[in-house]
Order: C-alpha cells, then structure tokens, then sequence
C-alpha cells in the first residue's frame, strides 16, 4: 500500500483522471472517513460535571437521579407526560410492542422499507411481523397503505418514520381509531420534529426513541419510549426492571434492560448541546442543497421548513440520468472514505429470516429500496467536507459511462 497516513482531504479529494480513483489505484479521498452517522460528543466539562454527579450520589445501578433527571428532560423537551428510558432502543421497542399488542391476535403490521431489526424487536415477542407498502412520496406508510394490510389477526400498528421529515401521524391515528387497533410508532428519526405543529412524542398510544451514537440524542447507547398514559408508563418501568414492581415483587416477565447512569450522564451532556447541533446539522444540508443544484442525477430530499426539523439525514434520490448503478456509487464512494450507504436496503421483506414474516409481495417497496443513498453528514462532517463530496460525485457523474462499463477493473 502506498496509502499516505497524513488527514489530507484536499487534494487527493481532486480527482482528474479515472485512475485517480481509489479503486482504480488512486489515493484515497478522505482520511479519516466521513460517515451518515450523527456520533455527536458533548463538551468535556459538562460531561465531567454529570459523571461526577454520578460517582458522588454512590449511585452505581440504573434507575438513579440522573436517569430521573434525563426522562424530565426528555419530558419536556417532547412536551409530553411520561418518558421511560431503557438500556437500548431495541428492547424499548420489544417492551412497547408486548404492552400494546392486543392479546388473541398475532400480527404486527409495519412498513418493510424501514430500520433493519424492526421485525426482530417483533420477533421477540412472538408475535409475526406483516410488512405493509409505502407512499412513495414521503418513503413512509400511510393510512391507506396500512388499511390494505389490516387482517383479523392485526394486533398492533407499528408505524415508522422516514428519515427525512414525518409519517402522516394523523392519518394512522385515525385508521387506530377506525379500527380500534393501537397504534406504536417508531420515531426515531423524527426526534426533534413536529408534525402539524405538534411535537412529536406526543402521537399513538406511544412512541419509541433511540439514544445510540448515531442518532441525534447521544447517550453512547439507549433508548426511550413517550407516553401520554400514566399505566402504560407504570408497566414499562416494571418490564425493564425484571417485571418487578416498587416493593420488589415479580409480578410479570419482564428484562433487565434499564439505562446506566453513566449513559444518562453522557445523554444529558448532549442534550446540554442539542440546539448546536442541529444548527450544524443544518449547516450541513444547506452546503449540500447549494453544492447539489447543479448535478441534476441526484435529487436531494428536502426538509419540510414549516414544521420544526433536525436535518440530521442526508439522502438523495439517483434519477434515471444518474449514469451509475448504485451499488457501483457505493463502492466508489465507499473506497474513497466516503462511507455513504443504501437507504434501509434490502426491505425487511426481501431479507432472510429465522422467523416467519407475512406480507412478501411489495412492488413499491422494491422498486424505492433500490433508488436511495446516505450521504455523509453529523458532527464529523464538516461544510467544506460536502462541496468534497459533492466535487467526487460530480466526478463519478462525469465518468458515469465509461466507469459503468467497466474501465480499469
Ligand atoms: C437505531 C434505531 C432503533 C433501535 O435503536 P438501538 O438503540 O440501536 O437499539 C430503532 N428504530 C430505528 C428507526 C433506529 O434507527
């Protein structure tokens, strides 16, 4: 290898000729990588100051006065009456889902193009996931695209949010009502939005949050769920505590799936710098919408402005005219330290699994799952990092024809 170990950005980011590639043999573009994951750090200090928190109240096991202090926070952050934090988002999502489902029936409907172990967290309750379509529009179910999938044995709704901008909340609400069926949405990637002016935290019987690196709000890991019903909060309090309640009586299966205090520490010095954040966030993707205007095979997809957004997710539709497969895009990118990524790819449809799924024939899905593409963004991108990747990927535009074909490999 010939690879320079120098952070030059600039420079090997210029690319003239096609052997300039890195996966023609050229240098590569960007040391250290630049990735579409948030990995925000808090300030040191105020870091210290909660960890000392921690260390000085003796308080060494999760449901601690930190932890209190996060789900506050939380609380009015969403403007919303319960939070119940929990170790990770993927056992917040099994717990929420074995709390609403309504028992005697053994479906879970939810989109398929959507996070990659949706259907697992279903798994483990045992019940069946059955993928639903999406509009595709917003790259989120709909009303209409969840009714087709209601069967006498729905048990739950599992709505999703795209990772730009809101499902149509308000439009699943009303088919929960219809139907009298709950209604659980994911909204993750929604944390700091509203939707028709209503913070988000606040819709369905309840809803599920993240807390791992990669998401906006920081805690190295965890999760949360929010809700406006004080038993349903009860309940998940006593399931991520091994089913116990406050006298320390097991009075149902539960987990060991409570938060650390050290991980509400590092979440609550994120959340100290949340606002700057999403300003650089938004930094961020105003670089992209200047730099993208001109290269025509890739469609940015646009924030909604008029509801509140945390243009943390950068994602691009390739148009027809884009002249490269996407998975040759990837490769590219990928080899030059550009760590861009397919959008939810494949369906969780179209993937293996130990479990039975129901709902297998998603044209619309299929189709969408092949058309979208990461790119990279978060506090480890900066502006002058975009007009790179951008400069690249009007490179690999250029070349588009000749690098289809084949040339140099
Ligand atoms: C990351 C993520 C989760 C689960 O979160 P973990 O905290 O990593 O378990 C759930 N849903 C969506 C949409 C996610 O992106």
């Amino acid at each position: 290898m010939t690879e320079s170990a120098a952070p030059s950005r600039t420079g090997a980011s210029r690319k003239r000729a096609l052997d300039d590639l890195a996966l023609l043999g050229g240098d590569r573009a960007f040391h250290p990588p630049v990735s579409t994951s948030n990995l925000t750090r808090p300030d040191p200090e105020r870091l210290l100051g909660y960890a000392r928190r921690v260390h000085d109240a003796r308080r060494l096991t999760g449901d601690g006065p930190l932890g209190a202090e996060l789900e506050a926070r939380l609380r009015t952050f969403h403007e919303c009456e319960h939070v119940v934090t929990f170790s990770c988002g993927f056992w917040a999502l099994a717990l929420a889902v074995r709390c609403l489902a309504l028992p005697g029936r053994t479906e879970v409907l939810m989109p398929s193009l959507t996070y990659r172990r949706m259907a697992d967290a279903v798994a483990w309750t045992g019940l069946i996931p059955r993928f639903c379509e999406i509009d595709p529009v917003t790259l989120a179910m709909t009303r209409a695209t969840a009714a087709a999938a209601v069967t006498d044995e729905t048990a739950l709704i599992l709505g999703a949010q795209p990772i730009v901008n809101c499902c149509d909340m308000s439009g699943l609400e009303a088919l929960a009502a219809d139907t009298g069926l709950p209604l659980l949405i994911d909204s993750v990637e929604s944390t700091y939005e509203s939707h028709e002016g209503r913070r988000i935290g606040n819709f369905g019987r309840a809803e599920l949050f993240s807390m791992h690196a990669s998401k906006l709000v920081n805690g190295m890991e965890g999760g949360y769920v929010t809700t406006n019903e004080g038993e349903l909060a009860q309940r998940l309090r006593r399931l991520r505590s091994h089913g116990a309640d406050a006298d320390g009586e097991i009075s149902e299966l539960g987990l060991n799936a409570r938060l650390s205090e050290v991980h509400a520490a590092f979440a609550l010095a994120n959340l100290d710098g949340l606002e700057a954040c999403v300003a650089h966030n938004e930094a961020i993707y105003r670089a992209y919408r200047r730099a993208l205007g001109d290269l025509p095979g890739l469609r940015l997809l646009a924030f909604d402005e008029s509801e509140r957004c945390s243009f943390k997710n950068i994602v691009v539709e390739l148009r027809d005219s884009w002249p490269l497969s996407r998975e040759l895009t990837i490769a590219h990118l990928n080899g030059e330290g550009v760590l861009a990524r397919a959008y939810y790819h494949p369906p969780l449809h179209a993937r293996p699994t130990s479990y039975e799924t129901r709902g297998r024939e998603l044209p619309v899905s299929d189709a969408l799952g092949e058309r979208f593409l990461l790119l990279p963004c978060g506090a480890n991108t900066g502006p002058g990092d975009v007009a790179d990747v951008v400069e690249l990927l009007r490179f690999l535009s250029d070349n588009g024809a000749t690098l289809a074909d084949g040339a140099g490999r």
